[in-house]
C-alpha cells in the first residue's frame, strides 16, 4: 500500500475501534487544492484515485487533476477509478460470468493457469430480470410465477450456480428474493468499507462506491454512495482489476428548496426532474443536489431520483451523505458499529451534512423549488414526456391523431366511443378470429368485421392449480370487456424506482383500500400485478393490512423482480391481443417503472405512461387513458354515485402514520440473511463444478462465445475500413432495446427461427433476455426489435434491410445470367451473414443519441458479431459508445449538422473510412468516404468518438477482453 501523498491517518472508526483512512483535508494542507469546495461526488472519486495512487494504474498526475478540477472549465482528462465492488443482475451477468467462463477456456488453451481469472473486486449478482408476469390476479400467482421462472431457466441457473463455486468473490443473490438496486440499498450497500492492509495494524476504511451493469445502478447515489452504470465490457475490466476510466466531468449543482405539497409524491418529484434536467442536456455530466430542499428528503425519495439519472441522462444523480442517510442505514437493520463508522469517516473527511447554497462549486447551477411539482405521468414513449395529471386526456386524444414521424399514433377520424367486444372466457368455438399467434406474426389479418366480432376464448374451466400446465388455464381474469384506444390493459405496480419507496406502496395500498371500501372494481380486460423490489414491501403492505385491499383489486403479489418493467409483462388474454392486433388499437400500460420505450412494456401496447404506484391503480380503476382524472371520475361506487380521484388519494398525515407502524429494522434483518434457506427450489437446482465450465453444445442459454476464437498475444494495427456497406440506416434515439431487445422473442424472426430449428417451441422461447448467454440467439436477435425502423428500407419495421452487392462485384452476377441483387430486402441478420460470405465490412448510420436506454453489452456485442466496424452517428449515449470501443467497433460522429439524411444517403452507396493508423488519438478526425451507385464520390469529415487514451489501447487490441487476457498472460 502507497501513501504517495502522505495523507493516510487516524480516525475514530467508533464503538472503541480506530481506523485508517486517507485525509482529504491533509490533502488540501499540501495545498494542492481547494479541495474542500469541490463537489462531493468529485471528492469520493478523488479519495478513490489518492488511496489506489500506485504511479502505474494511478498516476500522481490524476490526483492532481482532480484536486485541481475547475467547476467551469473542468479539464478533459482521463480519470482511472478503482471501486470498491460491483453489483450485477442476472440478464447482464450471465453473459459477463459467459465471458469469465470462455476466458479461463482460453487460458487453458493457451496451457495457462485458468485461476488468474478471478473477480478482484467483491461481485453480488442479484437474480431478478427473469420473473414475468404468467399468472396474476390470483393469491397462487408469486408461486406459479417462481415455478414458472424456475423451469424457464434452469439452464442459466446451473451456470450460475458453476460461477458461485468457480469464482471465489462471487455471491450470487437467488430468485425471489428483490431488484438488484433495491436489495442493494436495503443490503448490500454499507456506506463505508474496510480491508485490513498488511502494512497497517488497524483497518484502512473508504467509501463505498461501485459500477454495476444496468443503467439504474445510480439508485444508491441516493445513500451517498458513488456508482453508475457500465456496460458489462467495463464491468467485467473492472473486476479484472482495470479502473474504470472517465472523463473528468462538469457537475451540474441542483438546489432544492421547499416542500412536496399534498398529493405530490416522489414520482412526481423525479419526472418532474428528469424533464427539466433532460432538457438542460446532462448527458455525460454528474448530478449533485443539495440545499434544505435535498435535506428534507428520506433516503427512499432520493434513492428515486438517483435511480433514474439514466433518464434524464447523467451519469449520476448523487446527494451528499448527512444524518438522513445515517439514519436510512440504522432504520434498514445495519448494525450499530456499521452506521457510526459511516457517520465518523465521513465526518472526519468533512463531507457530513448537506451542503447550503454557496459552499461549493459546481459547473452549473440549477435550482428546482419542491413546491412547484404537480401531480404528472410521463410518455406514451419517453420517460422525460411528463404530462401534468389534468392534461393526460387530452394529450392522448392529440398524439393519436398526430403523423406518426411527429411522434403521433396517426389515427385518422377517430371515434373514442368507439369499442370493441372481448370475450375473456366461455367455450364457444373457434371463430374466424381467433388467428393463431403464428398467423398473427406474419401478418394475417383474420377479420374485419369491426365492432361485431366477439371473440371467444376457448379455454378450459380454470383447474385447481396442481401443476403450472393445469394452472396455465387460469392465467387469465375471466370476464368480458370493451376495449378501444386508449383502454388500461396493463396495470403494473413495479420497479426499483418506486417499490423500494414505502410512502408511495402505502400510498397505493391506502387507495386501494378506499376503492375498495367504496365497492369499486378493475375492468377484467386490465392484467394487474405488484411486483416490489424486496420482500420488505410485502412485509409492510401485509402488516398494515393493505396488502388485502390490494388483493382485492388484483394487485396480488406476482414476484419480486423487475416484471413489466423489463418487458416481462407476460402475455395478454389471446383475445385482447388479437382485437389489438385486428382493429389496430393504440392501447395502454400505466406502469410504476422508469422506462417506457416502444415494445419494452409489451409488444403490442403503444402508449405506455409511467407513474406513481397510487396512480397505477387509480388509472386501473379508470380503465382508461383518455381521462382528466382531476375533473373525470374513475368509476361508480357500489351505489351508483360517481367517484373521483380525490375521493381515494390519501392525505400525507395518512400515509406517514401508517408507515411508522410498520417499518422496523429487524425485518430488514430477518429477511436479508441466509439467501438459499430461504428459496428451497434455489438449492434443488444441481450445478457443475471446477475451474472451467463443461460447454453443453446441447444448451440453447449457456454457449461459448467466439471472442477468443484465434486469440493470439499480438495486437493488431489500426487500419482504415474500406469498401464497407450500409447495414441499417436509423433516426433519432435508437434505444439498446432497438438494438438488442430484452422482451419476447418473435417466431419469425431470424432468432426464433434459429430456436424452431434446434427443436424449441414457441412458447419455449423465453425471451432474448434469458438467452443472453448464448451468442448465436443473441447475434440473430440484433436490430431485430419489432419497432426499429431502417430507413434504407422506408415504411417497414423490424430487423430489415437491403442487401446489395459487395463493393467490387459487378451487377452481371457471378454466372453472368442472374444479377447480383442490388437492394433484396432481407432480414438484418441474413444480410450479415452473406455480407460475411464476401468479407464485406459494415457500418452503421444513426442520427442523435444512439444506443440511449439500459445499459446492454449486448448491443454492442451482437453489432460486433455481425460484422459491423463502425457505427457513424449524429450522437451517441455514454455507455453504449463505450461499449461499441469495448468491443472493438469504431464509432465515429458526423461534425456540425451533417446527417445521413442531410447527405441523402439511402443504404446503396459504398463507404469508406480513411485517416485511420496505429497513431490515431482521442477525438481525432477521420474522412467518411461516400460512393454513390452512379460512382460519383464525396468525403464527409468525422469525429472518433474514441475518447480516452485506454480506449485507443482497446480499439487496437479488439476490444477490452483480448486487451486484459493479454495483460494477465504476460504479467
Ligand atoms: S428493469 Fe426496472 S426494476 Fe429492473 S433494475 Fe431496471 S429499472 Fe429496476
Amino acid at each position: 500500500m502507497t501513501d504517495e501523498f502522505k495523507t493516510l491517518k487516524k480516525f475514530d472508526a467508533a464503538n472503541g475501534r480506530e481506523g485508517f483512512l486517507h485525509s482529504l483535508p491533509a490533502l488540501e494542507r499540501h495545498g494542492i487544492g481547494k479541495i474542500s469546495r469541490l463537489p462531493v461526488s468529485i471528492r469520493i472519486v478523488l479519495e478513490s484515485v489518492l488511496r489506489n495512487c500506485d504511479g502505474k494504474k494511478v498516476r500522481r498526475k490524476d490526483v492532481e487533476t482532480l484536486t485541481n478540477w475547475n467547476a467551469k472549465s473542468p479539464a478533459n482528462e482521463e480519470i482511472p477509478f478503482v471501486v470498491a465492488r460491483i453489483v450485477l443482475q442476472d440478464f447482464t451477468g450471465v453473459p459477463l460470468v459467459v465471458d469469465l467462463a470462455a476466458m479461463r477456456s482460453a487460458v487453458k488453451k493457451l496451457g495457462g493457469d485458468p485461476k488468474i481469472i478471478e473477480p478482484l473486486v467483491p461481485v453480488d449478482l442479484v437474480v431478478d430480470h427473469s420473473v414475468q408476469v404468467d399468472f396474476f390476479g390470483s393469491a397462487k400467482a408469486l408461486q406459479l410465477n417462481l415455478e414458472m421462472e424456475f423451469k424457464r431457466n434452469r439452464e442459466r441457473y446451473q451456470f450460475l450456480k458453476w460461477g458461485q463455486q468457480a469464482f471465489k468473490t462471487f455471491q450470487l443473490i437467488p430468485p425471489g428474493i428483490g431488484i438488484v438496486h433495491q436489495v442493494n440499498l436495503e443490503y448490500l450497500a454499507k456506506g463505508v468499507l474496510s480491508s485490513q492492509p498488511s502494512t497497517l495494524n488497524s483497518q484502512l476504511f473508504f467509501p463505498d462506491t461501485l459500477v454495476g451493469t444496468d443503467s439504474h445502478t445510480t439508485m444508491i447515489n441516493g445513500l451517498g454512495v458513488v456508482g453508475w452504470g457500465v456496460g458489462g465490457i467495463e464491468a467485467e475490466a473492472g473486476m479484472l482489476g482495470q479502473p474504470v476510466y472517465f472523463l473528468t466531468p462538469e457537475v451540474v449543482g441542483v438546489h432544492m428548496s421547499g416542500q412536496l405539497r399534498e398529493g405530490v409524491t416522489a414520482t412526481d418529484l423525479v419526472l418532474y426532474i428528469t424533464q427539466l434536467l433532460r432538457a438542460q442536456k446532462v448527458v455525460g455530466k454528474f448530478v449533485e443536489f443539495y440545499g434544505e430542499g435535498a435535506a428534507s428528503l428520506p433516503v427512499p425519495d432520493r434513492a428515486t431520483i438517483g435511480n433514474m439519472s439514466p433518464e434524464y441522462g447523467a451519469t449520476m444523480g448523487y446527494f451528499p451523505v448527512d444524518q438522513e442517510s445515517v439514519n436510512y442505514l440504522r432504520a434498514t437493520g445495519r448494525t450499530d458499529e456499521q452506521c457510526r463508522a459511516f457517520e465518523n469517516y465521513f465526518r472526519a473527511q468533512k463531507m457530513f451534512g448537506m451542503p447550503r447554497k454557496g459552499e461549493i462549486d459546481y459547473s452549473v447551477d440549477l435550482d428546482v423549488d419542491l413546491a412547484d411539482v404537480q401531480p404528472s405521468v410521463a410518455g406514451p414513449k419517453r420517460p422525460q414526456d411528463r404530462i401534468n395529471l389534468p392534461e393526460l386526456g387530452k394529450t392522448f386524444r392529440e398524439l393519436l391523431e398526430k403523423p406518426v414521424a411527429d411522434g403521433g399514433y396517426g389515427k385518422k377520424n377517430l371515434d373514442l366511443h368507439e369499442k370493441y367486444l372481448v370475450q375473456l372466457n366461455g367455450s364457444a368455438p373457434r371463430d374466424r378470429a381467433m388467428a393463431s399467434t403464428d398467423e398473427i406474426d406474419q401478418g394475417i389479418n383474420p377479420g374485419d368485421e369491426r365492432n361485431k366480432i366477439e371473440m371467444v376464448a376457448n379455454r378450459p374451466t380454470p383447474d385447481s392449480g396442481k401443476d403450472i400446465e393445469a394452472a396455465s388455464s387460469d392465467m387469465f381474469t375471466h370476464g368480458q370487456s370493451r376495449i378501444g384506444h386508449g383502454s388500461v390493459l396493463i396495470a403494473a405496480i413495479t420497479s426499483c424506482t418506486n417499490t423500494s419507496n414505502p410512502s408511495v406502496m402505502i400510498a397505493a395500498g391506502l387507495l386501494a383500500k378506499k376503492a375498495v371500501e367504496r365497492g369499486l372494481l378493475i375492468d377484467p380486460a386490465v392484467k394487474t400485478s405488484l411486483a416490489p423490489g424486496s420482500r420488505v414491501v410485502s412485509d409492510y403492505l401485509d402488516k398494515t393490512g393493505l396488502q388485502k385491499y390490494l388483493d382485492q383489486l388484483g394487485f396480488n403479489l406476482v414476484g419480486y423482480g423487475c416484471t413489466t418493467c423489463i418487458g416481462n409483462s407476460g402475455p395478454l388474454h389471446p383475445n385482447i391481443e388479437k382485437a389489438i392486433h385486428e382493429f389496430d388499437l393504440v392501447a395502454a400500460s400505466v406502469l410504476s417503472g422508469n422506462r417506457n420505450f416502444e415494445a419494452r412494456v409489451h409488444q403490442h401496447i403503444k402508449a405506455n405512461f409511467l407513474m406513481s404506484p397510487p396512480l397505477v391503480v387509480a388509472f386501473a380503476l379508470a380503465g382508461r387513458v383518455d381521462v382528466d382524472l382531476s375533473r373525470e371520475p374513475l368509476g361508480k361506487d357500489k351505489h351508483g354515485k360517481e367517484t373521483f380521484l380525490r375521493d381515494l388519494w390519501p392525505s400525507l398525515s395518512e400515509i406517514k402514520e401508517t408507515m411508522q407502524s410498520a417499518l422496523k429494522p429487524e425485518t430488514y434483518r430477518e429477511l436479508y440473511r441466509d439467501f438459499a434457506d430461504q428459496n428451497p427450489k434455489w438449492n434443488d437446482i444441481p450445478s457443475s463444478t471446477g475451474d472451467i465450465y463443461q460447454w453443453d453444445e446441447k444448451s440453447d442459454y449457456i454457449h461459448e462465445p467466439p471472442f477468443f476464437e484465434n486469440f493470439s498475444m499480438e495486437p493488431g494495427h489500426i487500419k482504415e475500413i474500406r469498401g464497407a456497406r450500409a447495414l441499417g440506416i436509423f433516426g433519432d434515439s435508437v434505444t439498446t432495446d432497438h438494438i438488442s431487445p430484452a422482451g419476447a422473442i418473435k417466431a419469425t424472426s431470424p432468432a426464433g427461427q434459429y430456436l424452431i430449428s434446434r427443436g424449441i417451441d414457441h412458447t419455449d422461447f423465453n425471451s432474448y433476455g434469458s438467452r443472453r448467454g448464448n451468442d448465436l440467439v443473441m447475434t440473430r436477435g440484433t436490430f431485430a426489435n419489432v419497432r426499429i425502423k431502417n430507413l434504407m428500407v422506408p415504411g417497414t419495421e423490424g430487423g430489415v434491410t437491403k442487401y446489395f452487392a459487395p463493393a467490387g462485384e459487378t451487377p452481371a452476377g457471378p454466372t453472368g445470367k442472374m444479377p447480383v441483387p442490388q437492394g433484396e430486402e432481407m432480414s438484418i441478420f441474413d444480410a450479415a451473414m452473406k455480407y460475411a460470405e464476401t468479407k464485406t465490412p459494415l457500418i452503421i448510420l444513426a442520427g442523435h443519441e444512439y444506443g440511449t436506454g439500459s445499459s446492454r453489452d449486448w448491443a454492442a456485442k451482437g453489432t460486433r458479431l455481425l460484422g459491423v466496424k463502425a457505427v457513424v452517428a449524429a450522437s451517441f449515449e455514454r455507455i453504449h459508445r463505450s461499449n461499441l470501443v469495448g468491443m472493438g467497433v469504431l464509432p465515429l460522429q458526423f461534425l456540425d449538422q451533417t446527417s445521413a439524411q442531410s447527405l441523402g444517403l439511402d443504404g446503396s452507396e459504398i463507404f469508406s473510412i480513411t485517416g485511420l493508423s496505429d497513431k490515431v488519438r482521442p477525438g481525432h478526425h477521420a474522412t467518411l468516404e461516400i460512393q454513390d451507385k452512379d460512382g460519383k464520390s464525396r468525403s464527409v469529415p468525422v469525429k472518433l468518438r474514441i475518447d480516452t487514451p485506454i480506449e485507443i489501447d482497446y480499439y487496437r487490441h479488439g476490444g477490452i477482453l483480448p486487451f486484459v487476457l493479454r495483460q494477465l498472460l504476460t504479467r
